[in-house]
């Protein structure tokens, strides 16, 4: 039997292919720019001599009704999934499960409700992966469906970590609060960390970095997330590619006041022209290490300002956590940037976290190790996977059923 696991966006759809029992990857996929004319679809699966194949479409894909169906096409083409009764099962990535949702549930009409319910704070996303749901739902009925929330391994954040300093009644009648994203994200490098440490994962204290585009940091105590750095949205934090991160909220009332912008300005302003891009306008770091390297100094700024914020967030979530066993960076930041693992670690030698700059710039697919042999903290890169994590929950979730 085999696991689909989905991740629909506002415009895309990821895809991906298990076999249930060890959960090694059948096939990839991804349709893009769905419902523009430009739209494609690619499938990625090795053929059986272990080649690494790939199908691919050009047709403009309407809506996520034809997305699902050309998914539903291209694995049926490849001879990886010839008819859905393959299927023990479908995990669906949501992004918002509120504080309705602490774990991976059954996707059945109340949860589907209970997700419609939460499209005021992710207006952008849950709508999408709604979509994704629905019309899985109606093709495939007789399959158990699971939704894997962003939010849910943030729901045991204690209360004072993720309440904000704001009237009271903001939270209890607008859910005002820090919820945090990437949670499966942050559970999986966790559990991988803690694998590798051959320790139980409730012995020790993690803060896990995940950065790519998005970015956000976690304080895990024995397995249990007691602090995040997104808060109420994804804005909060770190600096992210386009994302400020952390700020006076007072720079929004005076920039409104003094230039005139009026809230989806500001908030655009915010989403999608500041944080890397902001500061050197560009808003990919590989090209801002380039350009660092070269001696850009708008680059070199915008570098340095993502590495300082990161260390403050290591620095806070050591004194949350009361010490720390392993960080872990992750994401295609984390797992590829030297350069900000070291600036991000520079100069915490007093904290017990030393680096081995050696180490640091190996590269390779496995756990890596960066700390030197005296550091009490373990550093590791860890490569992400959310897919799996989510296949795997989705298959805890149907066999609990
Ligand atoms: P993600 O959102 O996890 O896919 O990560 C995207 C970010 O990872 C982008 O800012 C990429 O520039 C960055 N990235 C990927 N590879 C590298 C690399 N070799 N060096 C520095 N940054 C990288």
């Amino acid at each position: 039997m085999k696991i689909l696991v989905l991740n629909s966006g506002s415009s895309s759809l990821k895809f991906q292919l298990f076999i249930k029992e060890d959960l090694s990857v059948l096939a990839s996929g991804l349709i893009e720019q769905i419902g523009n004319s430009s739209s494609g679809a690619s499938l990625s699966f090795p053929d059986p001599s272990g080649l690494e194949k790939k199908l691919t479409r050009n047709d403009p894909v309407a809506d996520h009704r034809q997305a699902i169906k050309v998914m539903a096409e291209m694995l049926q083409e490849s001879g990886t999934l010839v008819d859905t009764s393959e299927l023990a099962g479908i995990g669906h990535r949501v992004v918002h499960g509120g504080e309705a949702f602490h774990q991976p549930v059954r996707i059945d009409d109340t949860v589907i409700a209970a997700i419609e319910e939460l499209v005021p704070l992710a207006p952008l996303h849950n709508p999408a992966n709604l979509m994704g749901i629905r019309v899985t739902m109606e093709h495939t009925a007789n399959t158990p469906q699971v939704a894997v929330f962003d939010t849910a391994f943030h729901q045991s954040i204690p209360e004072h970590a993720y309440l904000y300093a704001l009237p009271y009644n903001l939270y209890e009648e607008h859910k005002v609060r820090r919820y945090g994203f990437h949670g499966t994200s942050h559970s999986f490098v966790a559990r991988r960390a803690a694998a590798h440490l051959k320790k139980p994962i409730a012995e020790l204290n993690i803060i896990t970095l995940h950065l790519g585009n998005g970015a956000s940091a976690a304080a895990i105590c024995g397995g249990k997330c007691i602090d995040t750095s997104m808060g109420m949205t994804p804005l909060e934090g770190l600096v992210m590619g386009t994302r400020s991160g952390d700020l006076d909220p007072a720079i929004l009332f005076y920039l409104g006041r003094e230039s005139g912008l009026d809230m989806d300005e500001l908030d655009s302003l915010l989403n999608k022209e500041s944080g890397l891009k902001g500061i050197c306008g560009e808003n990919d770091m590989r090209t801002i290490s380039q350009a660092a390297e070269q001696g850009d100094s708008q680059a070199k700024l915008a570098l340095t300002i993502f590495s300082y914020r990161l260390k403050k967030y290591i620095g806070a979530y050591m004194a949350a956590l009361g010490g720390v066993d392993a960080i872990v960076f992750t994401g295609g930041i984390g797992e590829n940037s030297a350069m900000v693992r070291e600036l991000s670690c520079q100069g915490l030698e007093r904290l017990g976290i030393h680096l081995d700059t050696e180490r640091n710039r190996l590269r390779q697919k496995e756990i890596l190790e960066i700390h030197a042999a005296d550091s009490r903290v373990s550093l590791l890169v860890i490569p992400t996977d959310e897919e799996y994590e989510i296949a795997r929950q989705t298959l805890q979730v149907i066999n609990k059923d």
